[in-house]
């Protein structure tokens, strides 16, 4: 399947993204996993992109879609994708369009999860992200605990709080994404491409999404 997932910051894209590679073997392509990797890696997108980050900004649009545009290309692709994170701005969502079109992608749906602000906070300051840059699994320290304290069930590394899970940059990144993310909704919806699902439990959500695509 191709699809965008849209949501806050906190919404459940990277888990549900995570949910559907299981379903038909799409890849997730997560602009701030990538990003977060180059940081690490210090790569000059990383120099490039960390400041943004960590203030809770977006990284300009011409650096996202020059790593884009790139990732689409590659052969992993072909069997189909979940964008999670990514198009974040309306140039980005014309410049997408325009890049699937080029490369002769047909989208099966941008899929808008809507989760109350309440429940977004709660779970943006109690979540964990595994710091090996290769793994990056995402835990939670009520919902979804590791099973030894501060430490990945998956790789062994130490999972963290990410240093724009701060609640002064949680804030920051809500107030863009109401500003410049959230417009992409009715954008989607004008290109009749959008569904949109209470995403409360990711479960339900991904039960909702291959009952749409026919999967
Ligand atoms: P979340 O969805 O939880 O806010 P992400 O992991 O998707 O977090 O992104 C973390 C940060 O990476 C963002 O706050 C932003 O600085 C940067 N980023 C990720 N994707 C994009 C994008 N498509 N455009 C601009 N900046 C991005
Ligand atoms: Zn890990």
């Amino acid at each position: 399947m191709k699809l965008i997932l849209l949501g806050a910051p906190g919404a459940g894209k990277g888990t549900v993204a995570k949910l559907l590679t299981a379903v038909d073997g799409s890849v997730q392509i997560s602009t701030g996993d990538i990003l977060r990797g180059a940081v690490q890696a210090g790569t000059e997108l990383g120099k490039k992109a960390e400041a943004f980050m960590k203030a809770g900004d977006l990284v300009p649009d011409e650096l996202i879609m020059g790593i884009m545009g790139d990732r689409l290309q590659e052969p992993d692709c072909e069997k189909g994708f979940l964008l999670d994170g990514f198009p974040r701005t309306i140039p980005q969502a014309e410049a997408l369009k325009e890049l699937l079109t080029k490369l002769g992608i047909k989208l099966d749906m941008a899929v808008s999860l809507d989760v109350p602000r309440e429940v977004i906070l709660d779970r943006l300051t109690t979540r964990r992200t595994c710091s090996n840059s290769d793994c990056q699994a995402i835990y939670n320290v009520k919902s979804n605990p590791t099973k030894v304290e501060g430490i990945c069930d998956k790789c062994g590394s130490p999972v963290i709080q990410r240093d724009d899970e701060t609640e002064e940059a949680i804030s920051k990144r809500l107030e863009t994404y109401n500003e410049k993310t959230a417009p992409l909704v009715s954008f989607y919806e004008k290109e009749g491409l959008l569904m949109s699902v209470n995403a409360t439990s990711s479960d339900v959500v991904v039960a909702a999404i291959k009952e749409k695509v026919g999967l």
